[in-house]
């Protein structure tokens, strides 16, 4: 089959297996190039086939040498259709794995469901015995309440009034003013249960209580904070609240697990072009204009070097430097005063006529369509090639 992009508003439809094997190629060579980091040995991550938790699947393996189980929502192929592009990453992410000697094992499913917490405890048992870190990175639009089956859908609005700015369609080219009514308590609520900390919660019970969660097991779930540009959609809307929730959590956790020493973090990263956030209204804008001028303060980084950042400098140090919510920030060089200033003052000019200008959007669509395995230098993409694979 030649696969190249269907691409449907904010999500493209298919995905290239040689792409996104070359994605993750190129992702474990730069931590190898980064060197070792001293770490845990037996790692469970949630999320664990795109954007940041493939990152951290991949820093786990090939940065601390560690046994990884993953878990994920991904679609398999068939001879007639691709797969998704996590299905392909996880293909790949298991070849390399296996070539460099490292365990690997990943289940797919829904990770909110009390049968797939059963199903990654009996795994744990099998092969690993325990696990000593737990990244919890799942984004979801939608959450069934394992106890009471109601399916609960997220909102992305804006909390206590109305909010009008300016949004970039990706589809149709275009810069144009949106306006967003806020979110009734309900939405709220309802969002909170999807992405709040409740789930991640869950998690830690299940597997303390399976007696498979090692002394000293350290967690994190990761959230985007911003500031005032995004502030008004993501921040301090309904997806804010929901992250706020995650504090709540890691709180909770510490407290709960205090004589295991288990350490639970709220980490916060950069905003950059994953499945999940070029789904969120004017996050494309944003991104595109914080692409323009990280690239040119240098400090543009994508999802491996967060994670790699984030790991050896923060969540498997001693004693971590945390902000006042007591959260690790590897978002510093996105939310600092002078970076922001400029992108501000960016945002206030943009419009339809300069967009392409002002923006970093050819590097913005760049980087979308390679999530996918489009657009990745060195493949042939008019090459036959089989959708099928597995692991
Ligand atoms: P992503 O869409 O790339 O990855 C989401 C992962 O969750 C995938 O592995 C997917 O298979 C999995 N998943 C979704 N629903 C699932 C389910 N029901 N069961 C099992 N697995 C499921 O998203 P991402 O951007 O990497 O987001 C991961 C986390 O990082 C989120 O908490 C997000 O808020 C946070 N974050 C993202 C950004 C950003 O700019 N992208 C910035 C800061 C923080």
């Amino acid at each position: 089959m030649i696969i190249q992009p269907k691409i449907r508003g904010f999500i493209c439809t298919n995905a290239h297996p040689v792409g996104c094997a070359a994605n993750v190629a190129e992702q474990i060579a730069y931590v190898k190039q980064q060197g070792e980091v001293a770490g845990p040995k037996r790692v469970l991550i949630l999320g664990c086939s795109t954007g940041y938790g493939l990152a951290s699947r991949i820093v786990s393996a090939f940065g601390c040498g560690a046994d990884t189980l993953g878990v994920c929502f991904e679609k398999e192929p068939s001879e007639r259709k691709t797969a998704t592009a996590g299905w392909y990453n996880v293909a790949a992410f298991h070849q390399e794995a296996k070539a460099a000697g490292l365990y690997a094992r990943t289940l797919n499913g829904d990770a909110f469901s009390n049968e797939m917490k059963a199903d990654v405890i009996e795994a744990i048992k099998q092969d690993m015995g325990q696990v000593d870190l737990v990244i919890y990175s799942l984004a979801a639009p939608r959450r069934t309440d394992p106890v009471s089956g109601e399916v609960y859908k997220s909102t992305l609005k804006p909390v206590g009034k109305a909010y009008t700015t300016k949004t970039y369609d990706t589809d149709k080219d275009l810069v144009h003013e949106i306006s967003l009514e806020p979110a009734n308590e309900e939405e709220i609520f309802n969002t909170v249960k999807v992405m709040g900390g409740e789930d991640w919660e869950l998690w830690l019970q299940a597997l303390n209580d399976a007696g498979v969660l090692a002394e000293g097991c350290k967690t994190t779930a990761y959230t985007y904070i911003g500031k005032e540009l995004t502030w008004p959609i993501y921040g301090h809307a309904t997806i804010g609240k929901a992250k706020e929730d995650l504090d709540r959590a890691a709180a909770q956790i510490n407290q709960r697990y205090a004589d295991k020493k288990v350490q639970a973090y709220v980490s916060s990263l950069k905003a950059l072009v994953t499945q999940a956030s070029s789904a969120i209204p004017v996050m494309p804008l944003y991104i595109s204009l914080i692409y323009k001028v990280m690239k040119q303060e240098g400090t543009h980084e994508g999802c491996i070097e967060q994670i790699y950042g984030l790991f050896n400098d923060k969540l498997l140090a001693d004693a971590p430097e945390t902000d006042e919510a007591k959260r690790l920030r590897m978002d510093g060089k996105e939310t600092n005063d002078a970076t922001q200033a400029k992108i501000k003052a960016l945002w206030d000019q943009v419009t339809q006529d300069n967009f392409h200008e002002l923006s970093d959007y050819a590097g913005y669509h760049h980087e979308f369509l390679r999530l996918f395995g489009f657009d990745v230098a060195g493949v042939d993409y008019e090459a036959d090639v089989s959708p099928l694979a597995d692991w």
